[in-house]
C-alpha cells in the first residue's frame, strides 16, 4: 500500500521505499515497483512526477 500525506490542502500519495511524493496515485504506485525491484535507484520516468520536498 501507497502511504499518504496531506501538504496543505493536497493529498500527496508517497512511495515508502525512497520516500518520493506523488500527486497521482499511479504514479507513487509505479515507484513504489520499481524500487522494490531495483533498489536504491529510482525511476527516472516516476521521479519526473514528484513534487518537490516541502518546505
Ligand atoms: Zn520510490
Amino acid at each position: 500500500m501507497v502511504k499518504t500525506v496531506r501538504r496543505g490542502d493536497k493529498t500527496l500519495f508517497v512511495c515508502e521505499i525512497c520516500g518520493l511524493a506523488y500527486k497521482e496515485k499511479e504514479w507513487a504506485d509505479k515507484c513504489k515497483s520499481w524500487c522494490r525491484e531495483h533498489e536504491g535507484s529510482c525511476n527516472p520516468e516516476a521521479a519526473g512526477h514528484a513534487e518537490p520536498p516541502g518546505t
